[in-house]
């Protein structure tokens, strides 16, 4: 590994595809020779080859989203995205060898069962006859993203898109809540027959990628494409049977008390995000301030998170305010070979300021933590299991809230907690949605969206969309993102979400033990599977009826200490 370098020093020089494709070539080579060592070698050799590649790839993707405006950074990405199948396709071939090799169990005895299980994974879920499909599946992705990005809506004598409208749904005003909800499903309304055509091909485009494969239908394959190894949709069902059963009628007494602390009639689809019936808190000072805050915060909570903090302000591994040219939104990533992270996001004097401060820096922590682990599958677990180190961090830094909130601390803490709460009956609606879309590929737009209208009555009771038309007819679910470009990824945040809200709960039981559980989970990265880090960290299976039981009566009785 070369000496951490601060960002700025960070060089970009491009990998070329001649010199690697030879390397690659040169170590299948060794391979048809080399003995239970030779073996072990090879596939570090491999690590190093692809590490190398990916750091410079991330790079270039980190600067180009912090200036989407300098051509020479966007003309490299487009370079680098063009050759990434070519890449990928190598290694797919040396992961097919790997596999096939007489000496594979020295593999499993150096690595761990984990590394073959995750080659295994890979090979089953890519073959090249299905690269034309995977294609199509990224342009349908791209026309859906940019039909959403293309809204212009105008409001209150300005123009927004869809997020920038979003502001007006936190408003204090009614009447502007409403408006701005109305113009969101006129939006929806006007483009839904396009929003409904790119769908229908995206379900019959990954329907037939499933076939193709030889999976009955898509959803073996997606599970498969999430590395997820050691449960299947029966447990999914299980957990979801779980939030009907035990959440589901805790955030119905929530959203009732919201609509008395509202003082109106019938709580609206526009009166929703106003959790306590007053706007969210803001938090204070400047961005130098909560970076200020952040280190305190970091250095007390424990000795490896201050040394982590301090490690990623020295070395510069924020780009936290928003500006111009500025890609949107928030991310962690990370340069393996220099065994660091990176934290990206868009600081506007919200709440969601503070947030990045504990989510995206708990995802930096880990992999931070894991640093050292030998592959490059290492370094990060499996998408499910990151976000409990992002969510868990959420909740272990609850008692620092006073240094950003103030006298408001208490109301953050109260929002918090009701939103991570109310989230877990829409994530499951989001996913059980997705089970009859891919058993059902040939259903059509309109069975689709009256399955959505059932699975809100069953999980989301609460939800009135008054007279916003095209949302009281199925059509809500067409704004989320991930239903179209990320199938099957959304349960992951209800499983992380079940693990964060254990871990709150330990930390009010017993504080050092809850830490002692936290950093036990980090190092491993991705070595362990979900269940087992779920192991590690002292937490229950989320998958194990009564889980959720024992969190909703301490959520409740938490948020009936401040509603
Ligand atoms: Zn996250």
């Amino acid at each position: 590994m070369a000496a951490a370098p601060s960002f700025a020093e960070m060089e970009y020089r491009r990998v070329p595809l001649e010199e690697m494709k030879s390397q690659h070539e040169a170590l299948r080579q060794q391979l048809h020779s080399a003995d239970a060592n030779g073996i072990v070698e090879i596939a570090r050799k491999w690590t190093q080859l692809r590490s190398r590649y990916e750091t410079m790839s991330t790079l270039n993707q980190v600067r180009y989203t912090i200036d989407t405006r300098d051509t020479v950074v966007k003309e490299e990405r487009k370079f680098l995205d063009d050759q990434e199948p070519t890449i990928e396709e190598w290694n797919t071939v040396m992961r097919r060898a790997l596999l096939a090799h007489p000496h594979r169990a020295s593999l499993e005895k150096q690595f761990g069962r984990q590394f073959i299980s995750s080659m295994e994974t890979a090979v089953q879920t890519f073959d090249p006859k299905i690269a034309e499909h995977l294609k199509k599946q990224s342009d349908l992705s791209m026309q859906y993203t940019d039909l959403i990005a293309s809204a212009r809506i105008e409001f209150e004598g300005k123009t927004y898109n869809l997020s920038g409208l979003e502001q007006f749904l936190h408003d204090e005003r009614r009447e502007i809540r409403h408006q701005a909800a109305f113009k969101r499903y006129e939006f929806f309304k006007t483009h839904g027959a396009e929003l409904d055509r790119i769908y229908d091909e995206l379900v019959k485009i990954r329907h037939a990628m499933a076939k193709e494969l030889g999976y009955p239908n898509f959803i073996p394959l997606a599970y498969k494409l999430l590395f997820r190894t050691d449960y299947g949709p029966n447990d999914v069902a299980v957990l979801r049977e779980e939030v009907r059963k035990h959440v589901v009628p805790l955030a119905t007494r929530w959203r009732e008390r919201q609509r008395q602390l509202l003082g109106v009639d019938e709580l609206c689809w526009w009166d929703l995000k106003l959790l306590d019936g007053k706007p969210a808190p803001r938090p204070q000072g400047d961005a130098d301030t909560i970076i200020q805050n952040t280190a305190r915060m970091y250095n007390e909570l424990s000795p490896q998170t201050g040394e982590f903090f301090d490690m990623m302000r020295k070395r510069e591994l924020f780009d936290l305010v928003t500006k111009e040219g500025k890609a949107g939104g928030g991310y962690c990533t990370s340069f393996s070979d220099f065994g660091v992270p990176f934290v990206f996001s868009n600081f506007n004097g919200t709440k969601g300021d503070v947030e990045v401060m504990t989510h995206e820096c708990g995802h930096a922590f880990q992999c931070w933590s894991s640093r050292n682990q030998p592959l490059l599958e290492y370094r990060w677990p499996t998408y499910e299991a990151c976000e409990i180190h992002s969510m868990g961090m959420e909740f272990l830094t609850y008692p620092w809230m006073e240094l950003f909130f103030g006298a408001a601390a208490e109301r953050f803490r109260l929002v918090h907690m009701i939103e991570s709460v109310v989230f877990l009956p829409y994530g499951c609606a989001v996913d059980e949605f997705q089970h009859f879309v891919y058993s059902n590929p040939d259903c059509g737009p309109e069975a689709r969206k009256k399955e959505w209208s059932t699975l809100e009555k069953k999980y989301l009771p609460w939800v009135n969309y008054g007279d916003l038309e095209y949302a009281s007819k199925g059509g809500f679910w067409q704004g989320q993102l991930h239903i179209y470009n990320a199938p099957f990824y959304y349960i992951d945040y209800v499983l992380a979400q079940t693990c964060a809200l254990q871990i709150w709960k330990k930390s009010r039981e017993n504080r050092e033990r809850a830490l002692q559980d936290y950093m036990a989970i980090c190092p491993p990265g991705g070595s362990q599977s979900f269940l087992q880090l779920v192991k590690t960290g002292g937490l229950r299976n989320p998958f194990e009826p009564g889980v959720l039981s024992g969190i909703v009566a301490e959520a409740e009785g938490y948020v009936g200490k401040f509603l």
